[in-house]
């Protein structure tokens, strides 16, 4: 884990004065801390029946695609508005300041299906519980969440908890 850690690149005040941002792209950039954090995120659930994993944009479908295949499941992304082809259902979700929306296929996930949500990171787990709520909308059950970086000051972990779902993360930071 701690050699995972390693490979984060945090650039200060990115995207905003005050922001520090966990850069996974130097961790993905990396072949076998790539391989080890697919590997760890996967572990937990490799004997636990999954139909899909729900990947977030866009960080999550890089880790969601991989987690996927090594699961020997399929793939649902979640996606910012107005990117999907096909008929959508929708979440919003509140950021600092203001609303954001994401989407995902009506039919992507079907009645009973168990589903993984994966992204990169979860702060204040706005962004995961939106996720939750499309997938329970069309009647899928959440098995859990993955993600590589939790920021626990931020309480998303205990957020989602408090939705009904559990997180595994590969790693924390303190502060913001
Ligand atoms: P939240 O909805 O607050 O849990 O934010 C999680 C989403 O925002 C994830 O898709 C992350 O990729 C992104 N995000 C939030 N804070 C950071 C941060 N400090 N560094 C990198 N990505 C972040």
């Amino acid at each position: 884990m701690s050699d995972l850690k390693s490979l984060i690149r945090s650039i200060p005040d990115y995207p905003k004065a005050g922001i520090m941002f966990r850069d996974v792209t130097t961790l993905l950039g990396d072949a076998q801390g790539f391989k080890a954090a697919i590997a760890q995120l996967a572990e937990p659930f490799r004997t636990v029946p999954i139909d899909a994993v729900a990947g977030i944009e866009a960080r999550g479908f890089i880790l969601g695609g991989a987690v996927a295949d090594r699961l020997g499941c399929g793939f649902v992304p979640i996606r910012k508005k107005g990117k999907l082809p096909w008929k959508t259902i929708g979440q919003e979700y509140a950021l600092e300041y203001g609303t954001d929306r994401i989407e995902m296929h009506e039919d992507a996930i079907k009645d009973g299906e168990r589903v993984l949500i994966v992204d990169d990171l979860i702060a204040t787990g706005g962004t995961a519980i939106a996720a939750a709520k499309l997938i329970r909308h069309v009647k899928g059950t959440i098995v859990g969440a993955a993600f590589v970086i939790d920021l626990p000051d931020l309480g998303g972990v205990k957020a989602l908890q408090n939705a009904g779902v559990d997180s595994h993360c590969l790693m924390a930071f303190e502060g913001h």
